[in-house]
């Protein structure tokens, strides 16, 4: 039994018979392609809509910070770039800001952080456009 070409061979059945592997369709003759350009993290993160607390739900041990911790990796593993130092060299955090992604909390070895989700209907609501 003779078996008849499949137009929707593999990339790497296709590789196997000497021709180079494509990804998706090529835009008909003439036609200008089109793809949109990806949507920048700014971009994405000020669509999400932020309900405040009066109480913060990350609360920072300074003495901790002060005297145990040299890496402060939570200046560079939060997401949305929410801890800074404040004019004093404490660490601060901007919870208002929160994604809720509890990386900081996981990254901070010394355990200074005071963490918890905000309450019901608080903190952050995610929207994709
Ligand atoms: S990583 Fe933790 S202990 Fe270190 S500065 Fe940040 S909050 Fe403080
Ligand atoms: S939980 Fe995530 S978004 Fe919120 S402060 Fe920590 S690292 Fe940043």
């Amino acid at each position: 039994m003779s078996e008849t070409p499949d137009e929707t061979a593999t990339a790497g059945a296709a590789a196997e018979a000497g021709a180079a592997p494509t990804i998706g369709t090529a835009p008909a003759s003439g036609a200008a392609a089109t793809t949109p350009a990806p949507m920048k993290i700014d971009a994405k993160l000020g669509l999400d809509v932020f309900k405040l607390d009066k109480e913060p739900h990350i609360v920072i041990d300074h003495e901790i910070c002060r005297t145990v911790c040299a890496k402060k990796v939570c200046l560079t593993v939060c997401p949305a770039d929410l801890y800074e130092l404040d004019d004093s060299g404490d660490v601060i955090v901007n919870w208002e800001g929160c994604l809720e992604c509890g990386t900081c909390l996981i990254c901070c070895e010394p355990q200074a952080l005071s963490w918890k989700y905000p309450r019901g209907e608080y903190g952050v609501q995610y929207r994709t456009s």
